[in-house]
């Protein structure tokens, strides 16, 4: 699944989305927090420009939405269903995963929308916006 090529390649490791060869991100660590958002304008390999247009990435919460949803999820079925907290320290656990995550959140959730509007081309060439 973690290959070049696919899609969850660029998501996971925040690759640019057309040709996977380089970090979109100035800051691989998305926990150094001042520089979450910082990033490259442009690919040095491909030259795709990663702010689509102005604003772009604002659509990508829409998406870390839907992502919060799944991990508040995730932790209420492991510390309610699987550990059997109480229902304030399963609420307490969801809040303490939200926050632990968000970093990380924030970063795929871009990920997911510039990989919702690029596509792996390996044969980039220079073909541009
Ligand atoms: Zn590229």
């Amino acid at each position: 699944m973690l290959k070049k090529g696919n899609k969850f390649y660029s998501i996971l490791t925040g690759t640019c989305p057309r040709c996977h060869e380089e970090g979109m991100y100035l800051d691989k660590n998305p926990y150094h927090l001042g520089k979450i958002y910082k990033m490259q304008e442009r690919c040095s390999t491909c030259d795709l420009k990663y702010k689509i247009e102005p604003s772009f990435f604002y659509g990508a919460m829409y998406v870390s939405y839907g992502l919060g949803i799944a991990f508040a999820v995730a932790a209420f079925v492991i510390a309610k269903l699987i550990i059997g907290t109480t229902l304030i320290n399963t609420f307490v656990a969801i809040i303490g995963t939200l926050i632990l995550f968000m970093p990380i959140i924030m970063r795929i959730s871009r990920n997911i929308w510039i990989n919702l509007f690029i596509k792996y081309n390996p044969n980039f060439a220079k073909q541009n916006t």
